[in-house]
């Protein structure tokens, strides 16, 4: 089965999952897995082709040719064996996370959870979801929409393969999953899991491999009905217009620049903690991440002055300790994209409250940023607009609720956003003007039942609960006469 060597050893992956069995790649690429706390080597993975892809597409179909006639209580059935399954691996799959990526142990444990918990939330949308209507002499019906190709971004891999294997398969799906090539190990800790689910055969195929080679090949292969895609605005664009090729369904899930409004009635004690976890979620690598905080300018120097203070508690370091909030970036490109952002912020005017270029203080190694704070910043300015996918956070100074709510929506994204205020009624009228996807009040919350997706720039279609399970879906009616 899998050649994952023991700790401290290079780990090697030469197999993908396919039609139930860890099968040896076709492809013969090999990519190095690099730690970020110190870029040492720590896994080599042989990456597919698409002659593998091709193999797990053809699995996939075939099994759809069972599972997509089967009952809601037999889905039911294999959501719940999933989710004990995955559960049976939660600190693996955490250490994984923290090891591969430098995820936060502090995020990385809940996010960890959240994925296990899909399946049963999607079992619970399932129940409640009608898959048939009928009235007269008609009868409408939900199908499941074929073959899906679920393709996930690296920052919070687990989550994504969970959250769109439980809709999908919910829905009566069978998939080809091409996790992010910089979570292989992740991925792989996380397949070992759910195949001692015991699914029926070729339910769940998992190709690790280049996105313009696995992706690629889903995007264009007409076996496939349905992408579901976690990731950049840029390859979300390159798959709907290549998906269109073959009619494909499209979900994107794409980047954001979210705006988080603390009104003047917020009580600084707790809105100023609650934006600045908003903002470095995930060591700022978060599509939700509250990058853009709004503040009245009547409480400008109280806000800094907090900040400032609050910023202690935002230690750089070692993900796995628990203490830790901010860990490195995932790899080189992504340190140094932060720091040009940096850089350019400084350029264009802004003002450095904390943090700063370079590397902080003591961690020369890896891809350690300094948590930045940004002041004098100006909505149309580029690190205002622009996803920089790190520990980066504007404050944007404002003069009316009006001016606050226009802010908010200046931007081409529209995925998430915050409201932070003590006048809950006014706080939700702030809330119901502004152009995102989800929006929360006080502080960052989640439920699994509620829809996850963006406005705008943000992607197409949602996920969670029952909107999750309906976008790999199809209507039909039948109409006797
Ligand atoms: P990315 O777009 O570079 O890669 C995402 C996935 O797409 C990877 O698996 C990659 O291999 C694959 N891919 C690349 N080229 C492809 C192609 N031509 N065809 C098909 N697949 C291809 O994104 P990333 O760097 O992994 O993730 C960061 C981005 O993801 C950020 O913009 C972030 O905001 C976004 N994101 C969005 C959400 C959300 O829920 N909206 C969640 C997490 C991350």
């Amino acid at each position: 089965m899998e050649t994952l060597a023991k700790r401290d050893m290079v780990k090697t992956i030469t197999t993908h999952y396919i039609d139930g069995a860890f099968i040896e790649s076709h492809g013969r690429e090999v990519m190095d897995i690099i730690r970020p706390t110190d870029s040492r080597v720590i896994a080599r993975v042989t990456l597919g082709d698409e002659e593998d892809t091709r193999r797990a597409i053809a699995a996939a179909k075939e099994a759809f040719a069972g599972f997509g006639r089967s009952t809601k209580e037999a889905r039911a059935k294999i959501l719940r064996r999933l989710h004990e399954a995955a559960s049976a691996r939660l600190d693996d799959l955490t250490a994984a996370m923290v090891e591969e990526y430098g995820g936060v142990v502090q995020f990385a444990g809940p996010i960890v959870q959240s994925g296990v918990n899909a399946f049963l939330a999607s079992e619970k949308a399932l129940q409640e979801l009608s898959l048939t209507r009928t009235w007269d002499k008609t009868t409408v019906t939900l199908e499941p929409v074929g073959v899906a190709g679920l393709i996930t971004a690296w920052n919070a891999n687990a989550l994504f393969i969970c959250l769109k294997l439980a809709s999908a398969v919910a829905a009566g799906c069978t998939v080809v999953i091409k996790p992010s090539e910089l979570s292989s190990l992740q991925t792989r800790v996380l397949v070992e899991a759910l195949h001692e689910a015991d699914l029926p055969k070729g339910l769940l195929n998992v190709v690790t491999g280049l996105g313009n080679v696995v992706g690629a090949e889903l995007v264009r292969n007409p076996d496939v009905a349905k992408i579901s895609f976690t990731g950049s605005v840029a390859v979300g664009e390159t798959i709907m217009r290549d998906g269109a090729a073959t009619m494909k369904r499209v979900t994107l899930e794409l980047g954001g620049k979210s705006p988080t409004i603390l009104l003047d009635d917020a009580a600084l004690d707790q809105a100023i903690p609650s934006a600045l976890v908003m903002a470095f979620l995930n060591s700022g690598q978060a599509c939700a991440a509250g990058t853009r905080l709004l503040v009245p300018k009547s409480r400008l120097d109280a806000v800094k002055r907090g900040i400032r203070d609050s910023m202690r508690a935002f230690t750089v370091g070692d993900p796995a300790d628990p203490k830790t909030a901010v860990g490195p970036m995932v790899s080189q490109k992504q340190y140094e994209r932060v720091q040009s952002y940096i850089h350019k912020g400084i350029e264009e005017g802004a003002e450095v409250l904390v943090g700063g270029e370079g590397h902080p203080e003591g961690f020369k190694a890896g891809y350690f940023v300094k948590p930045t704070v940004f002041v004098n910043v100006k909505n149309d300015m580029a690190i205002a607009q622009e996803e920089i996918f790190g520990p980066v956070l504007c404050v944007i100074a404002y003069d009316s609720e009006d001016e606050a709510i226009r802010i908010a929506n200046d931007s081409r994204y529209g995925l998430h956003a915050a409201v932070l205020g003590t006048d809950l009624q006014r706080a939700r009228r702030v809330a119901a003007q502004i152009r995102a996807g989800r929006i929360v009040i006080n502080s960052m919350t989640d439920d699994p039942q509620a829809p996850w997706g963006g406005f705008k720039y943000s992607g197409v279609g949602r996920e969670y609960g029952r909107y999750g399970i309906e976008a790999f879906l199809e209507t039909r009616a039948i109409l006797e006469s």
